[in-house]
């Protein structure tokens, strides 16, 4: 699939990489005019966030449909044709913080909680395309993205 990818400071391209293994959701970003980008991705952009990766995937907010549901994603919640919007934040909706809507400070989605507890003295929950102490998750600036805990957040 095609992706935008973080390539270096202020160097940003599109990218032929491998489709995720498990298909959540086709992003409108294609069919735009320009690619978009948020203010946020500025600090990527300008090298300013630790841990970025080179090829690593831009897009922390998108849109799209769902195209495939894995394992453990709540099929009352969401279907396959459903045309949803992903947040920044990666939330598991089970542990304390989620349990209080806190869905930024979730618990269970920074496999990399170490890291930016070193760099930032707390983690928060994971980001989408926001580098790898946060997660290292691919973006949504692409023809497909995988969404985890996908009955939670879209
Ligand atoms: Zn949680």
């Amino acid at each position: 699939m095609k992706a935008v990818c973080w390539m270096g400071t202020e160097k940003m391209t599109v990218e032929t990489v491998p489709d995720p293994t498990i298909l959540i959701l086709v992003t409108q970003l294609f069919a735009l005019p320009a690619l978009v980008f948020a203010v946020s991705d500025l600090h990527l952009y300008n090298g300013l966030m630790p841990t970025m990766e080179q090829g690593d995937i831009m897009g922390h907010e998108f849109m799209g449909e769902v195209v495939e549901i894995g394992a453990g994603v709540d099929r009352e919640k969401l279907k396959v044709g459903d045309r949803v919007v992903v947040p920044f934040t990666i939330a598991c909706g089970r542990c304390f913080f989620c349990q209080q809507q806190l869905w930024s400070c979730c618990d269970n989605s920074n496999p990399n909680y170490w890291i930016a507890e070193k760099m930032m003295g707390y983690s928060p929950s994971g980001l989408f395309g926001y580098t790898h102490m946060l997660g290292g998750y691919a973006g949504g600036q692409a023809q497909y993205a995988r969404v985890p805990f996908a009955d939670v957040g879209p």
